[in-house]
């Protein structure tokens, strides 16, 4: 059921809350075992547990507040206090945080239950959730494709019916690119909308928390909840927090007349069944809004400049796991340092998180540092410019998400440079720091989903155009057999 509607039957009787948490137990207990879309599940006891004090403090008396019991899956790099929060790597597998990221505090704040912590890349650093180090999440739509990364898990518990609206982060597309593959929604906000306090970092200059569900209105409620400044990161934009939820009414009444931008190299250069399907989502609100095609003629530099950039921050922000701040805990007495650090990150560390931070190390280095990483940040410069000159003719852009549908599980390692160039559609976002959705477009035998990017803070306007879409294309609700 969508929250919106759990939200209406909760506060006429809360104590249906309890029917709901054994139905969405009894659905993990089904189809968890093949889907593996968490890595840590919190018992069900403790859930009954906290409803019940929340029950007994009041909150069926007039004052409860107003998404009381709702189910959601958290990505496993967000702190949650008292909850394991591994970042999907063996370095912090035994790791229980001692306070809440603002997010949890937020979710907390509206009586939202936080059941289960789910599986991603190790790090953030992936497009499958292969790279987890304990196991790699299935797509529900098809078990033998990947759900997508490196907010897989996010995805997967949505597509599954295992949670009812889940959390992602998204640095190069980790929130789009699963939600393309599980045939959700989510949303990356613009850099700033959404405090990363308690987000474990991987490039801090791109990294932003998002919400993933599998409707237009449940998404604009979860950022309404998640957004506005928070004292605690200095990179939090100083706005006060907006309804979206009353900015999409607002749009969807009034129903302006928008000029979507058709972005050529992204369609040209996908799969043939992936355009077809995204060109025919977008053509059925082209008669209404005005479609234009457009061009950003630097794609691939665009991949380029976002590896540069992310591993380069990523070496830097990894570098506290050293197993005497952060980190395994391996013995010390009588050791040197160098042996005890060497020791940390060789176990601790799967192979791509090692792979990134010897090369974001080396694009750093003497003499490489301009060549590599300061060419990359000019780059993203222009790259802001390209796109603020086009924001001047179009307001929102459109492309796929991804270039090709869901890979089979192991696809690509066989192919690493494959696995980057994926992601020529989302790191333009990124990059600049806008906005960008995805809505479920269609299906290609496997989920394929629409991507549009827009001008910064300019997220109703992304809500209002995916509302458009859901309306027409009834893609909403949907719940995978498994
Ligand atoms: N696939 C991209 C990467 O591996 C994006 C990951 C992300 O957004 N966290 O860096």
């Amino acid at each position: 059921m969508p929250v919106y509607r759990l939200i209406e039957e909760f506060s006429s009787d809360a104590y249906k809350v309890f029917e709901y948490v054994d139905s969405i137990y009894d659905r993990i207990k089904r189809v968890e075992d093949r889907v593996k879309a968490f890595i840590t599940i919190v018992p069900k006891e403790e859930v009954y547990s906290y409803l019940e004090t929340l029950l007994k403090r009041g909150y069926n008396s007039g004052s409860y507040p107003k998404l009381f019991g709702v189910m959601i899956g958290v990505k496993d790099n967000i702190s949650t206090k008292g909850i394991r929060t591994t970042c999907g790597s063996k370095m912090l597998e035994n790791y229980i945080p001692p306070y809440d990221a603002t997010v949890i505090e937020k979710l907390k704040s509206v009586g939202m239950v936080i059941h289960g912590k789910t599986n991603m890349d190790e790090f953030a650093m992936g497009s499958t959730t292969e790279t987890s180090a304990f196991y790699p999440t299935r797509n529900p739509w098809n078990l033998d494709r990947v759900p997508g990364g490196s907010s897989g898990g996010s995805g997967a518990a949505l597509a599954a019916g295992e949670a009812s609206i889940a959390l992602g982060s998204d640095t190069g597309g980790s929130i789009r690119n699963p939600a393309a593959y599980t045939m959700v929604y989510g949303l990356r906000p613009t850099y700033g909308l959404v405090s990363r306090y308690g987000l474990i970092a991987y490039a801090s200059s791109m990294d932003q928390i998002g919400p993933m569900a599998r409707n237009t209105t449940d998404l604009a409620l979860l950022l309404t909840i998640i957004s506005g400044h928070d004292q605690r990161d200095s990179t939090s934009l100083p706005l006060h927090s907006i309804d979206y939820l009353k900015a999409l009414d607002e749009l969807l009444y009034k129903e302006p007349r928008l000029r979507i931008g058709i972005l050529k190299e992204l369609f040209e250069g996908s799969d043939d069944g992936v355009r077809k399907v995204t060109y025919s989502c977008i053509d059925k609100i082209c008669s209404y809004h005005e479609c234009i095609e457009v061009s950003i003629p630097y794609t691939k530099e665009a991949v380029a400049a976002y590896y540069i950039i992310a591993m380069a921050e990523a070496s830097s922000n990894l570098a506290r796991f050293d197993g005497i701040r952060y980190g395994l805990k391996v013995p010390v007495e009588g050791r040197n340092w160098v042996d005890v650090y060497t020791e940390v990150r060789t176990k601790g560390f799967g192979y791509e998180v090692k792979k990134r931070i010897a090369l974001g190390t080396y694009v750093l280095s003497m003499g490489y540092r301009d060549m590599y990483y300061i060419r990359a940040l000019r780059f993203r410069r222009m790259l802001k410019e390209k796109l603020d000159a086009m924001f001047s003719k179009v307001d929102v852009m459109a492309s796929p998400t991804m270039p090709i549908p869901p890979p089979r599980l192991g696809e690509f390692f066989e192919d690493p440079l494959k696995i980057y160039l994926a992601d020529v559609s989302t790191v333009i976002a990124s990059l600049t720091g806008y906005p960008a959705i995805n809505i479920p477009a269609g299906w290609n035998g496997l989920p394929i989903g629409l991507q549009l990017i827009s001008r910064p803070l300019s997220e109703p306007i992304l809500l209002y155009i995916s509302a458009q879409l859901e309306e027409r294309t009834k893609l909403r609700d949907l719940i995978a057999e498994v």
